[in-house]
């Protein structure tokens, strides 16, 4: 438990439901680590309530807060600014307090960007290929055409999700297609997503045959489960190289603790924390 006293900043989590979340270990071990004299806690908040809970931003003076479901896209318009990446995205996931301003941004791109590059690669020139389109896909897809990616095919069980992701896309080279169609793009994939929940359930299969998947590709799953999942297993079994959704995770939380502390995250500790509470 933190040493509370009259100068502890407070920062948050709005989410409904919150309870399950891994972010209060992870920032609450960080912020320990580094002796900043801060709290991270969940706040539950009905999205009906969203505009009241932000403008309680302002009046209790909390430094900031990470926006997850449902209120990622609903709170880019109840913020005062909104960078422009995330602007681009369409979603925020941190809200910094500076002097009563809310200012979003979308460190989920920075999640997926710092997990591939602690795997050793990077999106530019790369074809990647990501099953969903829902949010996790959205910031995966952004990722992806920030870093310079060559291609993006968006693939989801609704068809008409994945052509809106790719129209927001705008000029990037991104093709949108059915699930169903995800064993014939393997063969020419140099990154793959799971940005769907398939595999979060002990006894899922994994979400594709990967014996099909080029030689060389990296293997990345959003779903985390304790123990991995059954698409990194499979990946690793075959020889990929993989980035589980554990470190998206701590990635993003790392993005949101620097934005708010203007500290170097300890990537390590929060790991270590997560871990720990999954
Ligand atoms: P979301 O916005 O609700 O989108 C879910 C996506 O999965 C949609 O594209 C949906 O397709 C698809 N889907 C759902 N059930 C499916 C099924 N049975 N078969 C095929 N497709 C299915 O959710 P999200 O926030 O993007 O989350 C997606 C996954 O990423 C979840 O496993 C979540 O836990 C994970 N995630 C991880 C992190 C991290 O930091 N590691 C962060 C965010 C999310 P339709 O459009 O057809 O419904």
């Amino acid at each position: 438990m933190a040493d509370v006293d009259g100068r502890t900043r407070v920062l948050g989590l709005f989410g409904y439901p919150v309870e399950h979340s891994l972010s209060p270990r992870m920032h609450n071990a960080a912020l320990r680590h580094v002796g900043v004299n801060a709290v991270y806690v969940p706040f539950s908040v009905r999205p009906e309530d969203l505009e009241h809970a932000l403008a309680g931003v302002r009046t209790l003076g909390l430094a900031g807060v990470n926006l997850t479901i449902p209120h990622k896209v609903a709170a880019v318009n109840l913020v005062d600014e909104v960078v422009p990446r995330a602007a681009a995205v369409g979603a925020i996931n941190t809200v910094m307090n500076s002097d009563g301003c809310l200012i979003g941004d979308n460190t989920d791109l920075h999640g997926v960007t710092a997990a591939l590059e602690e795997a050793g690669t990077t999106f530019q020139g790369k074809t990647v290929v990501i099953a969903g389109a829902g949010g996790a896909a959205r910031a995966s897809a952004f990722a992806g055409a920030f870093g310079g990616a060559r291609q993006i095919v968006v693939l989801n069980r609704t068809r008409e999700r994945a052509a809106e992701l790719v129209r927001d896309l705008g000029d990037c080279a991104a093709l949108a297609g059915a699930l169903s169609d995800l064993p014939s793009w393997l063969g020419v994939t140099d990154i793959l997503v799971n940005a769907t929940p398939i595999g979060l359930h002990e006894g899922d299969p994994p979400m594709t045959d990967l014996e099909r998947l080029k030689p060389g590709s990296v293997v990345c799953d959003l779903a985390y489960r304790r123990g991995g999942t059954a698409l990194i297993s499979r990946a690793k079994e075959l020889g990929f190289a993989t980035v589980d959704g554990l470190a998206i995770l701590v990635h993003q939380g790392a993005g949101s603790f620097t934005l708010w502390t203007g500290l170097d995250a300890p990537v390590d500790v929060m790991r270590k924390a997560v871990v720990a509470a999954s």
